[in-house]
């Protein structure tokens, strides 16, 4: 809803480059419900799920990848591996032929952490547009 909205808009914030708490549930000090993980990726449940499925797809080394538009030559492999990653993940959660892939950049998108992150949505009719 449109309040949901205007407090997710009022949490994003700008890149700091900073740890965030993403490097914690990488080194599982913060417990996640993990997906699928390998050397490279790193996909776990949202806390606040927008969708039946909604599960998050994180590099494991950032690599100054805070957000994706900060993405350089340097960094097509790891962006073709998280893209693969999704989907694999909408493999396993059984929505192959209805689930997104969204990634939010900067405070106008609502981007609340800097780890350049997927969201793969589904198990639900999407809307279009997200808004
Ligand atoms: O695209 P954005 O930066 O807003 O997405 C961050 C996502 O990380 C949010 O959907 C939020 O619910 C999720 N999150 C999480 N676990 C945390 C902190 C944030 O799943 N501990």
């Amino acid at each position: 809803n449109d309040e949901e909205a205007s407090a997710k808009a009022a949490a994003a914030s700008a890149d700091s480059g900073g740890p965030t708490i993403f490097d914690k549930i990488i080194a599982k000090e913060i417990p996640s419900s993990i997906v699928y993980e390998d050397e490279k990726v790193l996909a776990f449940r949202d806390i606040n799920p927008q969708a039946p499925v909604h599960v998050l797809v994180i590099p494991k080394f950032r690599n100054g990848l805070t957000q994706l538009s900060k993405a350089e030559p340097k960094h097509t492999e790891i962006l073709g591996h998280l893209l693969h990653a999704a989907k694999v993940v909408a493999e396993k959660e059984g929505i192959m032929d209805r689930f997104r892939v969204v990634i939010n950049n900067g405070p106008g998108a609502c981007q609340s952490v800097y780890h350049l992150h997927l969201h793969v949505l589904g198990g639900r009719q999407m809307k279009w547009p997200p808004g």
